[in-house]
């Protein structure tokens, strides 16, 4: 395949499609998976990346985002950012420089701002909304499910390979709580001579197993991209439940550098696919009996 992208979630959607233009009019893969993300960033209807993302306990809509260049295997990260429109777009900032790759809360806050970034506030009504009845129902406020992290994976014609990522992270985190989204390794992976791997789920479950460097690896010993991301999270899954009698929700997206994709799920996950051999389309993975179950997604994505 000349070109190829796989992106998490049906929000991805929309994202895609630009992602996908990028690829077709001869564009980089960095381009295509930069510009995928911070389509899904601008978006207030999706409350778990960039404007109109969930707030921490305190209220705030701190954002994590990462980005990794295949070529180079260079990498950008950002954590805990307030007060900016694209963390991914500061994350491949980041990427371009010697050292000093992955910066949290001030010190990101205070190069974006040195960097000519656009600053916006992400807090919408609605997400203020929902944060409040959240309070209001809670005595306790602990982290719940309303999280998710929109990842891209993109190849281009050139054969370069590259990944991005974007989370506003867990609802009502902990203020400073950093999961994987922005940890190179465990939320994304990019090598252009074997592919590139993006993770999603709880943060805290993905980084104990490194999972995204470890489905790259297992493509590197020669697995396809579906044995590799299969291999990756159920191993993962069976040590979590052998050790702590459970493993929480977690979902690997997985492109090989010809093109083809893998995922691996311990949730109900949709994910999109498009390459020059494939149009762009919306699947649903699921596991049955602990095996990854890929089939087009059927219910009404609007
Ligand atoms: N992995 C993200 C985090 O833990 C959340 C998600 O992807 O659902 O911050």
């Amino acid at each position: 395949m000349s070109w190829a992208l796989i992106a998490t979630w049906q929000m991805a959607l929309k994202g895609a499609a630009v992602s996908k233009e990028i690829l077709e009019s001869h564009g980089s893969a960095a381009d295509a998976a930069i510009e995928g993300v911070s389509v899904i960033e601008d978006e207030p209807s999706f409350h778990s990346v960039g404007y109109g993302g969930r707030p921490d306990r305190e209220g705030h809509v701190t954002l994590d985002g990462g980005f990794m260049d295949g070529d180079t295997l260079h990498f950008g990260a950002v954590a805990s950012v307030e007060g900016f429109r694209s963390p991914v777009r500061i994350a491949a900032s980041l990427a371009r420089r010697e050292a000093n790759n992955f910066l949290c809360a001030e010190g990101a806050e205070r190069y974006a701002l040195e960097h000519g970034f656009e600053q916006r506030d992400n807090l919408t009504e609605e997400a203020l909304e929902i944060y409040r009845k959240e309070v209001d129902q809670r005595k306790k406020l602990s982290a719940y499910d309303g999280h998710d992290t929109v990842c891209f994976l993109t190849k281009d014609e050139k054969g370069s390979v590259c990944a991005a990522v974007s989370t506003s992270g867990l609802f009502m985190k902990d203020p400073g709580r950093i999961g994987d989204s922005p940890l190179c390794g465990s939320g994304y992976y990019a090598d252009s001579e074997i592919g590139a791997a993006a993770a999603t789920g709880l943060g805290e479950e993905i980084i104990k197993g490194s999972l995204s460097f470890a489905a790259v690896a297992y493509m590197e010993a020669g697995m396809d991209a579906q044995s590799a991301a299969e291999k990756a999270l159920r191993s993962l899954e069976a040590k979590l439940i052998a050790k702590n009698g459970k493993a929480e929700a977690m979902s690997l997206i997985v492109l090989n550098k010809d093109g083809s994709c893998g995922v691996s799920t311990n949730v109900d996950f949709p994910f999109v696919y498009a390459s020059d051999q494939n149009d762009q389309m919306l699947y649903l993975a699921r596991s049955v009996d602990h095996k990854t179950v890929i089939s087009p997604y059927e219910k009404d994505p609007a």
